[in-house]
């Protein structure tokens, strides 16, 4: 009886558990592709409140949409975001969450914040300003996204030009209410 009670009281003082108080989903199939440049390494985990969403294609060879001719353009740059996704859906991790990637310059957030990438995480759609990102690159973002979104206290998804209006175009011919019916979708077939 004793026991009961003291686990009753336990219950009913045990603080929450998750920061979002919502429970993760899975995390989609991620492909480990860490960089040596285009961020700041962070040892402690850091508040992230917005995603930003990208597009890029490779300028440098034929091959508009080889991942490898992109990757080789950050490095010049000495940029990066976190995540790109490849035409066929497949999701490469370039940067940890917890550190700060080079990837929306100068550009303020809808509260203000003007550190973008302090508070955000980057994800770059392989796509150029003549076509579209594929039904399978927009499924493996919608995954991504609701993941992320799971984790961490997300206030904003937004696209590059919406942060820095005049100076970035991207993502290019982006379909924002398929993308956010997907996200739905992901998030109520947990
Ligand atoms: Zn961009």
């Amino acid at each position: 009886m004793m026991i009961n009670a003291l686990i009753a009281l336990l219950l009913f003082i045990a603080p929450p558990q998750a920061k979002t108080n919502k429970a993760p989903l899975h995390e989609p199939k991620i492909i480990n592709h860490l960089l040596s440049w285009g961020y700041t390494a962070v040892d402690h985990p850091r508040k992230i409140e917005a995603i930003i969403i990208h597009s890029s294609y490779n300028a440098l060879t034929a091959d508009s949409f080889s991942v490898a001719g992109v990757l080789k353009e950050y490095k010049e740059y000495g940029v990066s975001p976190h995540y790109i996704i490849a035409r066929n859906g497949t999701i490469y991790r370039l940067v940890r969450d917890r550190d700060i990637a080079y990837q929306a310059g100068k550009s303020r957030l809808p509260n203000g914040t003007t550190n973008v990438n302090a508070v955000s995480l980057g994800i770059e759609i392989v796509n150029t300003p003549h076509d579209s990102p594929t039904a399978a690159q927009y499924k493996s973002l919608a995954s991504l996204v609701a993941w992320l979104e799971s984790k961490y206290p997300v206030k904003y998804v937004l696209g590059h030009k919406d942060i820095a209006p005049g100076r970035k175009t991207d993502p290019w011919n982006f379909n924002w209410k398929e993308f956010d019916r997907l996200v739905k979708e992901q998030k109520r077939s947990k």
